[in-house]
């Protein structure tokens, strides 16, 4: 799964939201989460991030930002 990281937090950018296949993101409290279950893997809102916010989860030191995603997403 993608995760939403620090660098969303107070962005106004969508664009991500837009090019996502399976709608996946919700809002979190400051910023957008993606749900780790929805999300399919396949890469696209990545590179459509102005603020660099997306990362895989499989990068190294993320386990904080998995959490708070998935917290999120679950709420909504
Ligand atoms: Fe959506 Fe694909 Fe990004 Fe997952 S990796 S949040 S499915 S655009």
């Amino acid at each position: 799964t993608y995760i939403v990281t620090d660098n969303c937090i107070k962005c106004k950018y969508m664009d991500c939201v837009e090019v996502c296949p399976v709608d996946c993101f919700y809002e979190g409290e400051n910023m957008l989460v993606i749900h780790p279950d929805e999300c399919i893997d396949c890469g696209v809102c990545e590179p459509e991030c102005p603020a660099e916010a997306i990362l895989p989860d499989t990068e190294p030191g993320q386990e904080a930002w998995l959490e708070l995603n998935t917290k999120f997403a679950d709420v909504w």
